[in-house]
């Protein structure tokens, strides 16, 4: 199949889904380990109607499903479907539930909490009254979890969405993303003068985040904790005092400059990141 008969609009696209049978070839061709010959994935699917079957087929055939050499298999796009199924994103309404972090508060020392409501996480401090990160996370991500693995879930999610919309990658649509400093967000709180923003340029996606969490993964950072005892690639970021929205500072309007310093046991290391989110270390 060719780039330009692969080019169905979105409603074609997904009204190919509105139906048990397409659902049940799609789920049938998951199961198996290898690809199924018609008549294998005729008795999977259970449908007596042979010429039913075969319309249904058709019909999913090129876009979800690839025949190849008298078999068929998922292509892609029908394994997307079945992990957006899995993720239960389109087809799960979670229960709203608190959950302790087993973190605390860098600012006041209470007990982390993450809220989990309308597929959104929250962490905050409800001592300070703080948010301290939001997030989406699909359903699927509770199943088979139990608090401790969720709680990690919770942390390596965001860090790894951030990570992907740093290095220019739309976790949304996987289209390009661009990143740049910025001292204006309605979603920075009063005592944040700068942070960061990523916006999608296919699908407008948009992130923000403070400069520590950015700086996170920048090598420079890693390799100062790890000397203080800390991996930033296992332990839980919640706790860390110095990522926190107020501690990057402007250090230069024209060209914007911002600056962050780390402290540990009392050693400190001052980074400093420009409009494009280059990361010089001081
Ligand atoms: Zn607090
Ligand atoms: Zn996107």
């Amino acid at each position: 199949m060719d780039a330009d008969e692969r080019d169905l609009s979105p409603e074609d696209a997904f009204s190919l889904l509105g139906n048990d049978t397409r659902i049940d070839i799609i789920q049938a061709l998951w199961d198996a380990d290898d690809p199924l010959s018609f008549s294998e994935l005729h008795d999977r699917v259970g449908i007596r109607d042979s010429g039913q079957f075969n319309y249904h087929l058709n019909k999913l055939v090129g876009l979800f499903v690839r025949g190849k050499e008298g078999k068929y298999e998922l292509t892609y796009a029908g394994f997307r479907i079945m992990g957006a199924i899995f993720s239960g994103t389109y087809t799960q309404r979670a229960e709203a539930e608190t959950f302790e972090l087993d973190a605390y508060c860098p600012d006041c020392g209470t007990e982390l909490i993450a809220e989990y409501e309308e597929e959104t996480v929250t962490v905050r401090c409800e001592t300070c009254e703080r948010n301290r990160s939001t997030f989406g996370l699909p359903p699927g991500a509770f199943e088979g979890r139990d608090e401790s693995e969720l709680r990690r879930t919770f942390e390596r999610w965001l860090r790894n969405v951030f990570s992907l919309m740093a290095d220019g990658v739309c976790l949304n649509c996987s289209g390009k993303t661009v990143g740049s400093l910025v001292t204006e967000s309605e979603y920075f709180d009063e005592k944040q003068e700068v942070g960061i923003e990523f916006r999608c340029e296919r699908c407008g996606d948009y992130a923000t985040g403070n400069v520590g969490t950015y700086l996170l993964q920048h090598p420079a950072i890693i390799a100062f904790h790890y000397d203080h005892g800390i991996d930033l690639t296992k332990d839980p970021v919640w706790e860390l005092e110095w990522p926190r929205p107020e501690n990057a500072t402007i250090l230069s309007e024209e060209p914007l400059v911002a600056a962050c310093t780390v402290t540990l046991d009392g050693d400190e290391l001052t980074l400093t990141v420009d409009e494009e989110l280059a990361v010089s270390v001081e």
